[in-house]
């Protein structure tokens, strides 16, 4: 392939696009610390070490590649903007200096508006798409008592930037919970939200396939809305194709994912995190914009087009079309079980040694080390049914709740 990527981050989510774009031949830069997951699936000498919020790294990083892409919208954006409205100066051998032109996909302007979640579900409203009534706040007493009378309790606290795996929300149950919430978010811009008394979560990988806005979504294609599940805030387990889910709410989620990412700006994939409430409305909760661990399934259910290759795809501008604008899985059921570290460094070995001999689970360790509740790890699970599905996960599931720190 000719165009070269440059990644800024490189976890588990770049360490799998690594390994799908392998294959492929095209070449993958990343920016991030020494030895990174992403860098040991990915032996070239070019990466480079630093932060993904250093603007000279990203500067540096640009100069190398053709096209820059994220696997964490926790980036910095105005070296983003800079570097998609202007290029980069690079010194040809003579030190002359000329300006090197270099895309940026998804757009800067996607990623700044996704990394605030707060300014994400204005935009999400303005453009249609429901999400939980939310309002900025100040970090004060007064401030979420007036959001708890108005609103109701309970209600999450956000924090509207830097925030993952729950990390950055505070549930407050009643007005006694509010100095403790302001303690634990301190500091931090925040936002407050209505709680949703939501059925189930469901998330939807979206692929953008252009870089113009469209209104109709004809630009997007989806793949299977999947059951999330979440314990302590951090994704747990995903069920694909969601349990117990309607044709027709499947569809629904597939079409609102859709719709959300379609307003946005560039190409890639997107990860749409969506509630199912009780009247059977869809709401959303947030978007992605990259891989997504509720999108780690497709590497088997979809084994010609994970969720990996279809980020490489479409900002390569190389995704073929597919009927219906959907990406079918291969399997009645596949289930997902993330491996967070445990009490112990070495309390996952009995897990990893369970799933190697299980010839329906495929074991994915990310090469981090482990340290309580980080993610570590994944197993999938491909079944002819859900019911059989469930049954080989079981042992998987008791493993890792023996195993938690
Ligand atoms: P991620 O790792 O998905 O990026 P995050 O830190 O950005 O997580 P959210 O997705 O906002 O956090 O919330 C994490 C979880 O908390 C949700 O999946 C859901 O289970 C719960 N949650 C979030 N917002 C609400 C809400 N308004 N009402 C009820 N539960 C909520
Ligand atoms: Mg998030
Ligand atoms: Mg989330």
């Amino acid at each position: 392939m000719e165009r070269t990527i440059g990644l800024l981050g490189g976890g588990q989510l770049g360490q799998m696009l690594c390994e799908a774009a392998n294959p492929l031949g095209i070449k993958v830069v990343i920016l991030d610390a020494e030895k990174s997951p992403a860098k040991q699936v990915n032996a070239k000498n070019d990466h480079i070490d630093g932060s993904f919020v250093d603007a000279e790294k990203i500067r540096e990083l640009a100069r190398q590649v053709d096209i820059l892409t994220v696997e964490i919208e926790h980036v910095d954006t105005v070296v983003l903007e800079e570097i998609a409205e202007y290029g980069v100066e690079v010194a040809r051998p003579d030190g002359k200096k000329v300006v090197k032109r270099v895309e940026v996909q998804p757009s800067w302007k996607t990623i700044r508006t996704i990394q605030d979640k707060f300014l994400q579900k204005d935009h999400l409203t303005k453009n249609g798409v429901q999400t939980a009534v939310s309002k900025a706040v100040q970090s004060t007493a007064e401030d979420l008592q007036a959001f708890g009378k108005e609103m109701g309790y309970p209600f999450m606290l956000k924090a509207r930037k830097d925030a993952y795996d729950g990390r950055g929300n505070y549930p407050v149950k009643s007005a006694s919970d509010i100095p403790g919430a302001l303690k634990a978010l301190k500091d931090r811009g925040l936002y407050a939200e209505k709680w949703a008394n939501f059925k189930m979560e469901l998330a939807v990988m979206v692929v953008k396939t252009e870089d113009s806005t469209s209104t109709d979504g004809s630009a997007t294609v989806a793949y299977p809305a999947v059951e999330t599940i979440h314990e302590d805030s951090i994704c747990k387990l995903v069920y694909a194709p969601a349990r117990g889910v309607s044709t027709k709410v499947q569809r629904e989620a597939q079409e609102l994912a859709r719709k959300a990412v379609g307003s946005l700006w560039g190409k890639g994939v997107f990860g749409v995190e969506l509630f199912l409430m009780p009247d059977g409305e869809l709401m959303l909760n947030e978007i992605a914009p990259r891989p997504h661990n509720s999108g780690h399934y497709t590497i088997e259910a979809c084994p010609t087009f994970s969720q990996y290759k279809s980020q490489l795809l479409s900002i390569l501008g190389l995704m073929p079309s597919f009927p219906d604008s959907r990406i079918p899985s291969m399997f009645p059921a596949t289930i997902m079980l993330n491996i967070l570290g445990g009490a112990s460094k070495s309390a996952h070995n009995e897990i990893m040694k369970h799933a190697i001999a299980m010839p329906r689970a495929a074991l994915h360790m990310y090469g981090k080390e482990s340290k309580p509740a980080r993610k570590i790890g994944h197993i999938t699970v491909v079944a002819d049914s859900m019911y059989s599905g469930e049954a080989l996960m079981q042992p998987l599931i008791s493993m890792t709740d023996a195993m938690r720190a």
